[in-house]
């Protein structure tokens, strides 16, 4: 009103000042409408977590410390600052490890003094502050040996130096030079808030001002961005910790940079732009590729830039990216990564068990994508895939005596696979560092609050304290969880108000194993679930994943949460192939696997029928203290499934957390992993021998051997022929070749019999080969093949008459 008595330009004039002071304070104050109970907030004192953080501070984190000092990772800024003589040891990205080893050092220091502990980091960051050239640039490789003269390294392939390139940040997109000191920022601001030192804070400082001088938009600036994302959400934890906000602009910088050749030499071929998402805008991603790491690195930076400036169009890409994450590529115990050899995502519904790859590190990044998201948005279905990989793919990363580590964290295996047992250490050590961190900062994902709300997250045994609508309040947690779903909770506000408790309940408890359909549970189930608010019953009325309980609360209220833990079978989306016809086992949020020690000795020839009745039962004496789970069968040996995440601590052997659920009916000596033998009696007809465009099996790349495949019957049968179109990808250029002969054998009641042989003269291309015999009443057909010198081979049809 009074703005408008002074005229049409005054007004406009103020409105535009409003405008601007009001943009200008949304601007300081924007963040996420939600914010973390921190880990140094919330004590852990139940039996599952409580007994795996004191081994992360009293193991984990001294065996890494340790074998930083071992390979020469500590050493290297030592030399690199001056202090010793030497060489530079290792791979370009070392630096990074003891970072992060630091960062999980320092978090475990705020939970607990230890004046020795304090003194050992002192140390290393005396080190690190004087392996800092003056200008601030840090990366003791470079230090060492500016030249990338290889005499002055050792156990550093020259790969690597070229790969790192010079001069400085020549190699963006593969030198690690980015990468590493973001996990310093990282580290330096766990170190400040833990200690109040600004020892190692100062040094990321210097170094920070450094790239923001070096890197950006202005002439004589370097336009490029880090081929390994990290340094993003690196420099957003460094503008909380600062208030710079240019630390904040050097973090969308870098984002808003990718897929945008403004005046920069793509170094890589298009392969490896995709690699690291620097193919589009991140605005413009909408789908995950690449390296896994990365990505979850670079869509957690995405979600806090979406938070601190509310920009759109990044919270868009985010969303899009997790909705088809969640729905195409999750694997059941929460992680992500298919190949391998890129350590990346793989296509659409394709998650293969045995070759799954599941990166520890891409499973923690995971998790701090999900916090961020369930920050960002309020919806319990983020903390849903965050407790589903803390409790599996993530604890499975760490050994429960805390010293050995999973790089690859399959899904089966055949015992074989020198990565499907784990490791103390690694030459590229960034798993066991991320699991060094993680571990100590698990308490700040069990609460989260606005002004006057308290988000109860996960259920763990605890006490947290969180400043509410004025006030202290103390939550108190008592339960069993995940292996009983009883949760009883005390609310202590200092003096009592009007705030809201938001209850998560959990997807698994609610019929959704995760929050889309790419996974979902056999059968129905009651749902059994019960509220009580000093002892009084409530209604359970769940949106979006929470109760949501407001009331004056005073000091001595009581909530009663009661989530039962029916077994529950798991199916897959039906076109997820490698998991058809299989099913698996989950009981809260904890997912099961056969492993061969509890069965016989083999995990891989277990069924697991619908009718099969499942039990659970605690066993305190085993891996830790587990819940397994036993299925009785009509006839035969007892099924045995242990939770996944304890797997492979009693010595190398088969593993599944899939199972058939029917008999299986077909065996094979070998089958390639993208083949089926269910391919032999699909009916889809072949053109020719060469054809490849029907479904196949075959022996690949088992070459020149003889090989068999097999066909059991239901009950025993008559047969007297059998007819096989043989796989020969000669024509288009393949290694596989009809065999040089072959024979057909039959298994009765006394064991294997040949019932007949076809001849070299006899095998041909392009139709059906016709064995004939004396018919014989069989349990199982077997076809044995001797493949011809240097060939594999493969059928894409038969028929058994
Ligand atoms: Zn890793």
């Amino acid at each position: 009103m009074k703005a408008s008595s002074r005229g049409p330009v005054g007004s406009v004039l103020v409105a535009v000042l409003v405008l601007l002071c009001g943009r200008a304070a949304a601007e300081a104050s924007r963040d996420y409408p939600a914010r973390p109970v921190p880990f140094t907030e919330v004590k852990i004192d139940d039996g599952f977590w409580a007994p795996r953080l004191a081994t992360s501070r009293t193991v984990t984190i001294p065996a890494c410390l340790k074998r930083c000092e071992e390979t020469g990772r500590i050493d290297n800024f030592a030399v690199a600052g001056g202090l010793v003589k030497g060489f530079y040891r290792g791979a370009r990205y070392n630096d990074s490890d003891v970072y992060k080893v630091l960062e999980g050092a320092a978090y475990s220091l705020s939970v607990r003094r230890d004046a020795a502990l304090e003194k050992q980091l002192d140390e290393i960051i005396e080190k690190i502050a004087a392996a800092q050239e003056d200008d601030g640039y840090l990366s003791t490789l470079r230090t060492i040996t500016p030249e990338l003269d290889i005499r002055k390294t050792r156990d550093t392939p020259q790969h690597q130096l070229f790969m790192y390139g010079k001069p400085r940040w020549a190699r963006c997109d593969h030198g690690h030079e980015l990468y590493c000191v973001g996990h310093m920022y990282e580290a330096a601001v766990a170190h400040w808030r833990a200690t109040g030192k600004r020892s190692l804070l100062d040094v990321a400082i210097k170094n920070a001002e450094l790239i923001c001088k070096t890197f950006g938009p202005r002439p004589g600036q370097i336009r490029n961005v880090p081929g390994h994302q990290e340094i993003e959400i690196a420099l957003v934890k460094l503008y909380r910790a600062t208030g710079r906000k240019k630390y904040l602009d050097m973090a969308k910088f870098f984002l808003d940079e990718r897929g945008r050749y403004n005046g920069r030499t793509v170094h890589s071929h298009n392969n490896s732009i995709t690699y690291c998402q620097d193919d589009k805008p991140v605005v413009d991603q909408r789908t995950p590729h690449g390296h896994v790491v990365r990505a979850a690195y670079m869509y957690s930076a995405m979600a806090d830039i979406a938070a601190l400036t509310g920009d759109e169009r990044y919270t868009r890409a985010v969303d899009a990216i997790w909705e088809n994450i969640v729905s195409k590529r999750l694997y059941l115990i929460g992680s992500m990564g298919v190949h391998g050899y890129l350590e990346g995502f793989g296509p659409d519904y394709v998650l293969p068990n045995l070759q799954a790859y599941n990166e520890t590190c891409a499973t923690v990044g995971t998790a701090l994508l999900n916090l961020r998201l369930f920050l960002l948005h309020r919806q319990a279905k983020y903390v849903d895939v965050l407790e589903r990989n803390m409790y599996n793919g993530i604890l499975s990363g760490v050994s429960l005596k805390g010293d050995e580590f999973f790089y690859p964290n399959p899904l089966a295996s055949d015992g074989r696979n020198r990565q499907h047992s784990r490791s103390p250490w690694f030459k590229t050590a960034c798993c066991p560092s991320n699991i060094a961190r993680f571990m100590p900062s698990m308490p700040g994902y069990v609460y989260a609050h606005t002004d006057d709300e308290l988000y109860v997250n996960l259920y763990v045994g605890s006490t947290g304290r969180v400043k509410l609508a004025g006030r202290t309040v103390r939550i108190t947690q008592k339960t069993d969880y995940p292996w009983e779903g009883l949760v009883n909770i005390a609310v202590e506000p200092a003096t009592p108000g009007e705030f809201a408790i938001l209850l998560r309940i959990p997807g698994w408890a609610r019929g959704l194993p995760v929050p889309s359909t790419l996974y979902r549970y056999a059968g129905k189930s009651k749902s059994g679930m019960a509220l009580e608010v000093n002892g009084r019953p409530v209604g359970i009325n769940v949106a979006p994943g929470y109760v949501r309980i407001r009331r004056e609360w005073k000091a001595g209220d009581t909530i009663k949460l009661l989530l039962p833990m029916p077994i529950r079978r798991v199916l897959a989306h039906p076109k997820v192939a490698d998991n058809a016809g299989l099913v698996a086992v989950q009981r809260g949020p904890v997912v099961y696997c056969a492993e061969w020690k509890d069965n016989a000795g083999r995990a891989l020839n277990l069924t697991l029928p619908d009718e099969m009745k499942l039990e659970a039962d605690h066993r305190d004496d085993l891996l830790g203290g587990v819940t397994v789970i036993t299925g009785r069968p009509a006839e035969g040996k007892p099924l045995t499934l242990i939770p996944y995440y304890a797997w492979a601590h009693r010595g190398p052997g088969e593993m599944a957390v899939w199972l058939p659920r029917k008999r299986r009916l077909f065996y094979a000596s070998h089958v390639h992993a993208k083949d089926a033998p269910a391919a032999l009696e699909d009916g889809r007809e072949p053109k020719s021998s060469n054809d490849l465009d029907v479904p196949r099996f075959t022996w690949w790349d088992h070459k020149g051997r003889t090989e068999w495949v097999q066909r059991d019957f239901a009950k025993p049968r008559r047969v007297g022929s059998v007819e096989i179109y043989w796989y020969d990808d000669g024509p288009a250029g393949g290694r596989c070749r009809v065999p040089n002969s072959w024979q057909v054998l039959y298994r009765d009641a006394e064991g294997w019999k040949p019932a007949a042989t076809v001849p070299k003269r006899d095998v041909v291309k392009d139709k059906y080969n016709r064995a004939t015999f004396e018919p014989v009443t069989a349990t199982a057909i077997r076809v044995e093949a001797r493949l011809q010198g240097g060939f594999s081979g493969g059928i894409l049809e038969w028929t058994i008459k």
